[in-house]
């Protein structure tokens, strides 16, 4: 079975790329950025998902609700975007944007796909798809993690942000914000009570110096 999906994957995979570089006409370049960035983010994890196979989960939250959320983000930011690039279903709902705005994307593009592979080297073997612990869990809070406390999440807004200027569709490349900003809502203060219930004091005290997406802001001066 694992042999079937090795061949077959590659050939589904550049079935895909060929298909959505021949509509570059009709999809336009963001099609392209689109693209890359789905490759770029998938050579990031797959390490990741290979390594910490070995791992033994020891807690699980919420498990039916997270996969329900986790369908709802892999629609919107890979399958509606990518039938829709490969078919052109949505078609109905498509809106005009110049060149140019494929090259704001970049400003999303460039520093989450940095922050994308930071988070997931800092993590190391922490890091999961779904919010769990595992056996030997470290709590990890150096490296980007020194300064926020979700930088993968934030990572992936800035990814998902720009979609609507690679993807020119009302349905395609707008659902993703919906789903991922509903999954994010539900999953950031439970992750962060399953972490305190690990990691007690510690975590608090994380907390207190640390943003959720974004640094926080320090005071310049005064008595600390
Ligand atoms: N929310 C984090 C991590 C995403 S991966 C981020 O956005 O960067 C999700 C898993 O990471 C969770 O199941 C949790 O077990 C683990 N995790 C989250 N923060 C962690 C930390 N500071 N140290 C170690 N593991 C962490």
């Amino acid at each position: 079975m694992q042999r079937i999906a090795r061949i077959v994957g590659p050939v589904i995979g550049l079935a895909v790329v060929v298909v959505i570089v021949l509509r570059l006409d009709t999809n336009g370049w963001g099609s392209l950025l689109f693209l890359a960035t789905a490759i770029s983010t998938t050579a990031i994890r797959a390490p990741f998902e290979r390594q910490n196979k070995a791992n033994t989960i020891t807690r699980k939250d919420n498990e039916s609700s997270e996969n329900l959320l986790l369908f709802g983000v892999g629609l919107g930011g890979t399958i509606l975007p990518m039938l829709h690039l490969l078919t052109g279903l949505f078609s109905f709902a498509d809106y005009d944007l110049p060149d140019w705005a494929t090259a704001l994307a970049l400003a999303g593009v460039i520093p989450g796909l940095y922050l994308f592979w930071r988070s997931h080297t800092d993590l190391g073997r922490n890091w999961s798809v779904t919010t769990e612990i595992r056996e030997d869990h470290t709590l990890v809070t150096t490296g980007i993690y020194s300064k926020v406390r979700h930088p993968m999440y934030t990572a992936i807004w800035l990814l998902f942000g720009v979609m609507p200027l690679m993807v020119h569709n009302w349905i395609a490349g707008v659902a993703v914000i919906a789903t991922y900003g509903v999954m994010c809502i539900v999953r950031i203060p439970r992750e962060e009570q399953m972490m305190v219930d690990t990691f007690g004091e510690e975590y608090r005290a994380y907390m207190a110096h640390t943003g959720r997406l974004v640094p926080r802001l320090r005071r310049s001066f005064g008595a600390g």
